[in-house]
């Protein structure tokens, strides 16, 4: 799965959302997040990011950022 992190926060973009397949994305507090469990992982939002803040789970220390995209996304 891909997830959102940081770099998100305050960012007024959401090309992302507008690529994303499956609607996977949702509102966070202050930022988007992608549902882990609606994500199949195409990886097309990763270069819509003009915040580089969409990076893949495989990636270190991702587990974090999975659970916050989950406790978010969950929320709708
Ligand atoms: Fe949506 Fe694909 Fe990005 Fe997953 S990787 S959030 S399915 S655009």
């Amino acid at each position: 799965t891909y997830v959102v992190t940081e770099n998100c926060i305050a960012c007024k973009y959401t090309d992302c959302v507008e690529v994303c397949p499956v609607d996977c994305f949702y509102e966070g507090e202050n930022f988007l997040v992608i549902h882990p469990d609606e994500c199949i992982d195409c990886g097309v939002c990763e270069p819509e990011c003009p915040a580089d803040a969409i990076r893949p789970d495989t990636e270190p220390e991702m587990e974090k950022w999975v659970e916050i995209n989950r406790k978010y996304a969950e929320m709708w």
